[in-house]
Order: structure tokens, then sequence, then C-alpha cells
């Protein structure tokens, strides 16, 4: 959502969880093989430039993207402080670097938006040529991550609560071990605060990436007016058109049973401690 916010500012355009392109998109074995478009990922003419740009002659497209997945298990979340310290070699960083580039290309824009999730990508492009990061580590509640990973969806997995701490406390970490490189560029937001003020937040986020004065997409009273987009995968909420009000998802507090609420703020206690979650007991 906060991608596709940004989207609404002239330059910017939101990839969505680009990583999955190739899986998702050209192999089709993924989560999502449709584009924010509505249109197949292979088939959206924006997706399309730039899969032909980034494809090496002699490859076919599935053999590529067969390829793109084998070199992306290099670059996993457990592989960030490795990825961080090392300059970038191998075939992912130059597909990514790749990829980025045949973006701009196709749509002129100033600033991609890549929220793909992955902190091991996020430690990469520091190291790819013509690439300037800024970074936004947007951090949930765990306890709401938990009871979203609960509930089935038709667009990602389901995860049990043991799970779904592990994972936050991983990505969390992986996260700020990437801030902690690049403080100057590194944002930490709570998404509790974007959607209690997404205005002030945006506005955060829009100075982050060199557009202090652009015209802010939130209006005063939190409502959006969102157009269409490409994004690759992630949350249905990227298919909402028109006028839209940014809410938080409070289903948690009352959704999640009274021992999973436990088990996680045991688990997470640090964390949760750090991100100012405790005063929300
Ligand atoms: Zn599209």
């Amino acid at each position: 959502m906060l991608g596709n916010v940004l989207a609404e500012t002239p330059g910017v355009f939101h990839a969505g969880e680009l990583r999955f392109l190739w899986l998702n998109g050209v192999l089709g074995t993924g989560s999502n093989g449709r584009c924010g478009c509505g249109a197949d990922l292979a088939a959206c003419p924006l997706w399309s430039d730039v899969l032909n740009a980034v494809r090496p002659a002699g490859r076919t497209p599935a053999e590529h993207a067969a390829d793109v997945v084998s070199w992306q298990a290099t670059c996993r979340t457990r592989h960030t402080w490795r990825v961080r310290n090392r300059p970038a070699v191998g075939r992912w960083p130059e597909t990514l670097a790749a990829t980025y580039h045949a973006i701009a290309a196709a749509t002129g824009a100033r600033v991609v938006v890549d929220s793909s999730k992955y902190a091991s990508d996020a430690a990469l492009i520091a190291h790819l040529d013509g690439v300037r990061p800024a970074y936004v580590h947007l951090v949930r509640d765990p306890r709401g991550v938990a009871w979203s990973w609960l509930r089935p969806k038709d667009y990602t997995g389901r995860r049990g609560v043991l799970n779904s701490n592990w994972h936050w406390i991983g990505f969390n970490l992986a996260a700020e071990a990437v801030g902690r490189a690049h403080p100057e560029t590194y944002l930490r937001m709570r998404y509790e605060d974007l959607t209690h003020d997404p205005r002030a937040a945006v506005a955060r986020v829009l100075e982050l990436i060199g557009s202090p004065g652009a015209v802010n997409p939130v209006a005063a009273d939190g409502a959006v007016e969102l157009g269409d987009n490409h994004t690759v995968t992630g949350n249905p909420n990227r298919f909402a058109r028109g006028p839209t009000v940014i809410r938080e998802d409070l289903g948690w507090r009352s959704g999640l049973p009274r021992d999973k609420r436990m088990l996680t703020t045991v688990m997470t206690f640090p964390l949760l401690q750090r991100y100012g979650y405790l005063r929300d007991m």
C-alpha cells in the first residue's frame, strides 16, 4: 500500500515484489501471476519489455526464469550480513541491476520502489552500479503479523504463530543490519504510525527519496486517490483504485487467541520493547 501511495508522486514507479517477477510471472509456480494492471505478468506490456531486456540471447523465457530463481537462492534473508559486507558478484546482482535500469528506461521513473521485503536484496542494492538506495524498514506489531498469517489467503501461504514469530524476528534483525550500514538513507517506520497519520509518514518517505517538495498524495484526512499500477504480487489491496482511505487493521486485538498472543509477546519481547509496542499492551 505504501508503494502504491508513493507511486502517485511524479517520477516514482512501484514495482511491487519485484523478486517474484520470474517465479510468479514466467514460471507461473509462485503465489500469484497477475500484475497490478490485471494482466498476466508475462502478458503485461511493461513487464514483457523488462523481461525481454534482461534475458540473455539464446535462453528461452522459461530457461532464463529458472536460472534467475536458482541465482536468487544465493541471496536469502539469512545471507543479509554476508551480502552487506562484500562486493556484489554473481548473476543475481547483475540481473537485479539490469532489471532496475530496464524499469527506469521503460517508465522514465527516477525512483523505483521495490517492496520485495528481502533484507538481503536491500543489502545488495547498495553495491549495484548506478543504483542509489534508500530504505524504508516498515515494522508491524508481531501480534498483528501472527494474526494475519493465521488467516488463509489466496495470494500467499499460511504460517503458524511460532513460524510467524521466527520470521518476524529474523526479517527485522536483518533489516536493522542493513540500516546500521546505511544510517543516512534508512528510515524505520511502524505500520501503526503509518496508518495513524499516513500523510506525515509519506512526507518522511518523500524526504528520504529526495522529493521533499513533491505534492503529498495523501490528503489531510488520510485519503489518497490511487491510479493504475504494475505491481508484482503482494496484498490484493494493490488492485484498489480511486479514492481510498488508509486504516489500521485491528483484527488481531480481538481475533488472536490469548495463548498465541502471550507466546508472541514473550518470543519477540526485546524487539517489541525496542519498537515501542509494550506501551500498547
Ligand atoms: Zn501490468
